[in-house]
């Protein structure tokens, strides 16, 4: 134990989680469901990062996502769904009938149905010269998407894994081992050529990737652009929020130990290996494995010292880069603000040469059409956010934040009238967030979303799985394999639990 240390902890665990977003909760309970002693250290106060919730004046908001893939019925993609059963822990949902509803440019105006012909009804309606395109590149996707949900989903890195598989299901794995190194625009070009309908190919991956579809890997677009139409949009009634609390109830029930309030500053290293972490208020915790939920830029140039950085992630980062953070608005509306009919989730952009720049894309949420309890009655959210930089939140006084927050909102929602045109008239909450607040938080540098390739590149074989090259540590959540997304977190959760499983001999 060091020296250094004001407080320590006699205790040893087997596994020692940094960070209780979804990643880090979905490890956790997968190790302490096979009977390991795991402790999750949080920094905030309640589970769940960016799947976390706050209440304001009888509003609960989510903190970022909002919709949400993973909680299907049936096959082995709804890994929420899955990674709960593993606690005991069960979470009623409400199902969305419409994934999407876009407001494009040159009045591109389009539902995604949760029923797939009637999405591919309602898209072929406005390009009808590329019916055998459309049906193509998404009959592509469900090829991918019947490979990943017909096999059962945990580490690439465990070759017993790997071979169990194959011979289980030999012609899914060399369909998916087919398009691992493809991207969403290159198979896309092979099906259309209608150049609108490209774009709108690119907003389709753009909304979740946060890249257009050259940057989307297939394997990731398959699962998205099927799943929704297969497990559907499942929204969790109490809110975004509940996945973690389960999550968290799941994994005390099962033995492990959460704390929160307890800032990792340090990963502790011995002959070169992760032994235990250290806090901010100078506790100790020792472990056999050491995993980390935190971003890799958080993991290796924070919590490690700069020796330790390995080649590999130096690597890594010349073909990745950080995404950039989100300007969100957390709203309180009047009922009467909604016209009739309207979708849980809206996707609204003027102009197709602004969709990846800094307040291009705007993304909206109204969870309280699907679980009126978020509002007080006779109310609903509207959680609206775009794109942002941090560089341009940074060096202002606290006025001229203040003050750029409110133009910000006032730009947001003078463009949202374009959907919901007496929005102004009926708001009754206001809460501005900035990459800033995404930053303090989320503990996320720069609040970042995630990482994005720098440029075009093989599909997914440039992310990085669950291992690093530091022995005994590990990373889990958006920045490993298969990247952003609750459900993909919980993938790499599953992942992360299943290979430290196997090292620890469990
Ligand atoms: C605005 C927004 C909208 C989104 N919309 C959607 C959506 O609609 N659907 C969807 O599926 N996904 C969506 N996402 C993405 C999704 O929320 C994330 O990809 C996912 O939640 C990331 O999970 P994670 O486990 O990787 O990490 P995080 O959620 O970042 O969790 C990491 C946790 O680690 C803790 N932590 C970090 N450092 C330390 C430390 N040193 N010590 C202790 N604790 C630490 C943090 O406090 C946090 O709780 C959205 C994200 C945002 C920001």
């Amino acid at each position: 134990m060091s020296a250094t240390a004001t407080i320590s902890s006699t205790t040893t665990y087997d596994v020692v989680v940094i960070g209780s977003g979804i990643g880090g909760l979905v490890t956790a309970t997968q190790l302490a469901a096979k009977g390991a002693k795991v402790l999750v250290l949080e920094r905030y106060l309640i589970p769940g990062g960016s799947g976390g919730y706050f209440e304001r004046e009888g509003y609960r908001f989510d903190v970022g996502a909002s919709m949400i893939f993973g909680f299907g019925k049936k096959g082995t993609t709804n890994l929420l769904t899955r990674a709960l059963d593993a606690v005991n822990m069960k979470i009623e949902t409400i199902t969305d009938p419409v994934q999407v509803h876009y407001h494009l440019p040159d009045n591109l105006e389009l539902k995604v149905h949760r029923d797939y012909e009637e999405f591919l009804q309602e898209l072929i309606a406005i390009f009808p010269h590329e019916e055998k395109g459309i049906r193509g590149f998404y009959g592509e996707c469900w090829k991918v998407f019947n490979c990943l949900n017909s096999m059962e989903l945990l580490s690439l890195e465990e070759p017993r894994y790997l071979m169990r598989v194959f011979f289980q299901n030999p012609l899914a794995c060399l369909g998916l081992a087919k398009y691992l190194p493809q991207n969403v625009g290159d198979i896309a070009r092979k099906h259309i050529s209608d150049p609108q309908l490209l774009k709108f190919i690119d907003i389709e991956c753009y909304i979740w990737s946060v890249v257009p579809a050259a940057k989307t890997p297939m394997i990731n677009a398959g699962m998205v652009f099927s799943d929704r139409h297969y497990g559907g949009i499942n929204y969790p009634q109490g809110g975004v929020g509940q996945i973690a609390q389960k999550l968290a109830d799941g994994l005390t029930k099962a033995g492990g130990e959460i704390k929160y309030k307890a800032r990792v500053t340090k990963i502790l290293m011995e002959n070169g290996r992760a032994v235990g972490v250290k806090l901010a208020d100078g506790q100790e915790y020792r472990a056999q494995r050491i995993i980390s939920n935190a971003t890799r830029w958080d993991t290796f140039d924070k919590l490690l010292p700069l020796e330790h950085t390995p080649n590999k992630e130096k690597r890594w980062r010349q073909r990745y880069k950080k995404s950039p953070s989100f300007l969100s608005l957390h709203l309180g509306v009047d009922a009467s603000v909604l016209p009739e009919g309207t979708e849980c989730h809206h996707v609204l952009l003027e102009n197709w040469d602004k969709m990846e720049d800094s307040e291009g894309t705007i993304f909206v949420s109204i969870p309280t059409l699907l679980d009126p309890s978020l509002a007080p009655a006779g109310h609903h959210i509207i959680h609206t956010f775009t794109p942002s930089w941090i560089v341009d939140w940074q060096k202002l006084s606290p006025q001229e934040y203040q003050a750029k927050k409110e133009t910000a909102a006032e730009k947001l929602i003078h463009r949202l009238e374009a959907i919901f045109p007496k929005l102004s008239a009926g708001l009754d909450y206001q809460e501005v967030g900035t990459p800033r607040t995404h930053r303090r938080f989320l503990g996320r540098e720069d609040g970042t979303y995630g990482p994005i390739p720098r440029r075009k590149l093989a599909g997914l074989l440039g992310m990085p799985f669950n291992r690093t090259s530091i022995p005994g540590l590990y990373c889990v959540g958006d920045s490993t394999f298969p990247g952003q997304g609750l459900n993909a977190v919980a993938f790499s959760g599953m992942s992360c639990g299943h290979r430290v499983g196997v090292d620890l001999g469990l």
